[in-house]
């Protein structure tokens, strides 16, 4: 943003000039004390010190032509409004110098109190306030205080401290008990530690205190803290901070008067009512500094009823103008109430629901707004179990909440242990050092997996998050030690059976069990809790919003699924049909067996008998799948990955022949296996012998599967069922290896539908570039397209995710190349593009070609709206992330003014 930077440029505004619509300029601060202003709210008058001001003084370090001009103006208004002189030794006026960015920083940045006040004028404020002596010294005492701290940098603790001393001298805890010679004094001592730290007196003159705390302000923006809490929220750097001087009010004049903060709905739960804080004889900042305790808001109907009633009357007043929860900041100057902040409130996410649909019952907002202001990840959110913390419960191990949830059970750390356990109605936490694809039938046993390796994208994260399981990974203060059953951490051995409880929100570790709570938004999800017939005001709210959303939505959603039982489960939560099941599951466990000979086979008998043994147990599969998502499109994947993922590792080979060889005994098959996994060694197995590679190269293992794929069809069909099947083919580069595939395949389904016709689609992966790039000639041999972005996105930036992550990610976080992991949000610009240019030139070669995506981004908020805009028909993402998916589908349109995009 270029800094402005002429004479005549407008760089402050009166409250009166402002309105809501100005956060830009304005902050959100000023925009709103403008609006309130302009509502006729009593409102301190004051003027608002633009962000395009503060931006120029970033840049240049210094304040902007035209600006202390300006300002100058301004003040002689405000002087001229109020009857007084800032600073004037017998009726001063005083002002806060207040930050407030576009987007609210909590406690990010600087606001000083009581500008204005030198040796002076505290005395002529006393005389104002009729004599109150204590009250002006200790208005005195407070600007030394945050002047010192916030504007050269005096360290906050010497004034806390010096405030203590003086309180113990008094020996009471209550700064009230404070009189006015106590509070003089401290105002000598304050001013001796400014001289100390400043290597100055404290400034008399009030306009040079004005100057300096508005600067101070402006460089707040680049405070450590702040910077650092912009990156995490992700707010711009640039946008800087407007400067509001509030003239000041009073709520430290007495019994009769106070400051507190009010909220027109429960920002925890949602509820109806009057929530916030009070504190009487009080200024601002001492309600969050927590010095004194606060009394609930009702209360104040007992101390002041006619300030209480005001302030009810303006609650109701800036919801209905807001026509959303408002976040209220007040002061009461002897029985005159005065508004000194409003804006929208945050919230929790059960709350932004529950809110929402108030708003809609009370007619304050449509059903489409409702949908605006809610999100996937608050949804998501409300769709884990939680821990009941209220007990004592210490974590004994931090480490990163790589798959959120709350679960409690025993220890087992082995996948098979865990299978057992739970096969027994036993809750059980799978402890590994690491995961691998053999553990994934523990995985899916257990309640949650607890890792002392591995980030955020380790196996274990990555495939509890598509579970939807609770996982903890790389706690690296556990020892795990698996053959001896235990691990250690702090000193402590825990055994198997044991029972440990893990947070994969907070990435804490527990020792014993913490009570869980389940999630009553999957309850109603699954059919357990039905919303019309039940008093659960988030409930009814999430039925309400997600049906509009569905209404709504042009994007169909579908689920990865891989089994019967994930079928059902994601048919519940909405999935219109499977966008991706894997086969590899399919070739794990007992199956192996068949893979290894399969593998090793010698000549075309032996490769067909192991296919021919396969072939059954993977049609039983299929059956079980077209059941569950009858009537619905299921696409299946052939194999994918390198063959050997599915023989033992090296190293174990070795051993075992090693060994075996010692004891004499016959060690063919071992060394036939050694020798095949040091033959189909890769050094990027990602881009090795996989995908339709496999399929070219090994004969019989697609016809194989794509027969299992139409028996199974044609049996369900056969039972009057209605099976849909789409075989999708992976990692296709050219057309040539798609219609090689399809050719094969075509056969099979003609030989195999002659009993009972099912119609059955071929359609390929868009996985790797040239496929994006050459759609136009793919789509003459598909009937559908799948994007797998986790691929493109692999094969678009050439790293590989397993190795990059862990190495480099943080880097480039930091540096700001990557906003999100292009992983976690698609990457709109490169990887978005490919999808973009494969939509566009597929559907001009096959109009009505169906489009879809099956990447872990199907689920991802901000991708879905990416796949709404692009024109894709479904996404498709984990049972769990489903109801994500139809809200941000339906959010999507909405947000996109309700047109259909495509
Ligand atoms: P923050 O953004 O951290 O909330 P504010 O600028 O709102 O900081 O100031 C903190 C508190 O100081 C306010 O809540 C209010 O109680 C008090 N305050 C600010 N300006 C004035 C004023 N003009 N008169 C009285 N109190 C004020
Ligand atoms: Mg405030
Ligand atoms: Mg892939």
């Amino acid at each position: 943003m270029a800094a402005q930077e002429t004479v005549d440029h407008k760089y402050v505004y009166d409250f009166s000039e402002g309105n809501k619509d100005l956060k830009d300029l304005l902050g959100g601060k000023g925009a709103n004390l403008a609006e309130m202003t302009n509502l006729g709210l009593p409102v301190p008058p004051g003027f608002t010190i633009t962000t395009e001001a503060c931006q120029a003084y970033l840049v240049t370090g210094r304040e902007p032509d035209g600006l202390a001009g300006q300002i100058e103006e301004h003040l002689e208004a405000l002087e001229r409004a109020m009857g007084k002189r800032l600073g004037d030794p017998q009726d001063p006026l005083l002002v806060s110098v207040r930050s407030g960015a576009k987007f609210s920083m909590p406690g990010m940045m600087e606001t000083v109190l009581n500008v204005g006040l030198n040796d002076e004028s505290v005395v002529g404020l006393s005389a104002q306030a009729g004599q109150n002596d204590r009250f002006a010294w200790d208005s005195y005492r407070r600007l030394i205080q945050m002047f010192g701290k916030t504007v050269c940098e005096v360290p906050g603790e010497e004034f806390e401290h010096a405030l203590d001393d003086a309180k113990s001298a008094k020996g009471t805890h209550n700064d009230l008990d404070l009189d006015a010679d106590d509070l003089r004094g401290l105002v000598d001592a304050y001013k001796k530690i400014f001289l100390k730290h400043t290597g100055r007196e404290f400034p008399q003159q009030p306009r040079e205190q004005l100057d300096l705390a508005i600067r101070a302000v402006f460089e707040s923006w680049n405070a450590e803290r702040a910077v650092l809490y912009r990156r995490q929220e992700r707010i711009p750097a640039d946008l800087g901070t407007a400067v509001n001087v509030v003239s000041m009010v009073f709520g430290n004049l007495g019994p009769d008067s106070g400051t507190g903060v009010a909220f027109t709905r429960d920002p925890a739960s949602g509820a109806q009512g009057i929530y916030g804080d009070y504190l009487a004889n009080a200024q601002g900042e001492d309600v969050v500094a927590g010095i004194r305790n606060t009394v609930p808001l009702n209360e104040l109907e007992r101390l002041d009823k006619k300030s209480y009633d005001e302030l009810l009357g303006y609650m109701a007043r800036l919801e209905e103008h807001y026509r959303d929860l408002c976040d209220i900041e007040f002061t009461i100057e002897r029985g005159k109430l005065w508004m000194l902040q409003t804006r929208v409130g945050k919230r929790t996410a059960a709350a932004a629901f529950v809110i929402a649909g108030q708003l809609v019952d009370e007619g304050l907002i449509d059903l489409d707004e409702a949908l605006h202001r809610v999100n996937g990840a608050q949804l998501a959110q409300l769709m884990f179990p939680r821990f009941q913390l209220d007990h004592e419960f210490q974590p004994v191990a931090k480490g990163i909440g790589a798959s959120p949830g709350a679960a409690s059970g025993k220890v087992v750390f082995t996948s098979a242990r865990a299978v057992e356990l739970a096969a027994e109605g036993e809750s059980v936490i799978l402890v590994r050092r690491e995961t691998n694809p053999d553990d994934l039938n523990g995985m899916i046993a257990a309640k949650g997996i607890l890792t002392s390796r591995g980030g955020k994208t380790s196996h274990a994260a990555v495939v509890a998050r598509g579970m939807g399981k609770t996982c903890v990974s790389g706690a690296d203060e556990i020892e795990v030690n698996v053959p001896a059953k235990r691990f250690t951490v702090a000193g402590q051995t825990v055994n198997e059976g044991d029972v440990v409880s893990i947070d994969g929100t907070t990435g804490k570790v527990y020792l014993g069990e913490v009570p869980v709570m389940p999630s009553e938004v999957v309850q109603y999800f699954e059919g357990s809790l039905d919303p019309e017939h039940i008093d659960n005001a988030l409930v009814r709210a999430v039925h309400r919003i997600m049906t509009h959303a569905d209404g709504k939505r042009r994007l169909a959603v579908r689920t990865n699924a891989d089994t019967g039982a994930d079928a059902a489960r994601a048919r519940r939560f909405g999935a219109e049909g499977i966008g991706l099941c894997r086969t590899e599951h399919m070739f794990l466990g007992d199956r192996r067996e068949l893979v290894e000979r399969l593998i090793l086979a010698r000549g075309a008998d032996e490769r067909e008998a192991a296919l021919a043994a396969l072939l059954p147990l993977q049609r039983a599969d299929f059956v079980e799948i077209f059941r569950e998502m009858d009537g619905l499109p299921v696409t299946v994947r052939l194999i994918d990955p390198p063959l050997h993922e599915f023989l033992p590792p090296l190293e174990q080979l070795a051993v075992n022949v090693a060994v075996a060889q010692e004891r004499g005994e016959d060690v063919a098959k071992e060394e036939a296996l050694l020798a095949a996994v040091r033959r189909m060694h890769e050094e990027n197995p990602m881009l090795g012998l996989r995908g339709v590679r496999l399929g070219l190269v090994i004969p019989g293992l697609f016809a194989m599967q794509v027969r299992a794929i139409v028996e199974a069809a044609v049996e369900c069909a056969q039972r009057g069922g209605d099976p849909k099947p789409e075989i999708m083919v992976p990692l296709v580069g050219a057309v040539q290896e798609l219609e090689t595939v399809r050719t094969e395949a075509e056969k099979i389904i003609e030989e195999v539908t002659r009993e009972k016709a099912v119609e059955v689609l071929i359609g390929t992966m868009i996985e790797v570039p040239r496929a994006a790039l050459t759609a136009g000639q793919i789509a003459e041999a598909a009937e559908f397209f799948s994007f797998g972005t986790n691929d493109l996105t692999q094969m678009g930036w050439g790293f590989s995710r397993d190795d990059v992550e862990g190495a480099f990610f943080w880097r480039y976080l930091e540096l700001g190349i990557f906003g999100i992991s292009p992983f976690e949000s698609i990457d709109r610009d490169g990887v978005g593009r490919l999808v973009r240019i494969a939509a566009e030139e597929g559907r001009a070669a096959r109009p009505g070609l169906k489009l879809g995506i099956c990447g872990e981004h199907g689920g991802d908020p901000d991708s879905v709206h990416f796949f709404h805009e692009v024109g894709l028909d479904y996404v498709s993402c984990s049972p769990f992330r489903v109801p994500v998916a139809r809200l941000e589908a339906g959010r999507a349109v909405v947000e996109s003014g309700g047109s259909d995009s495509r």
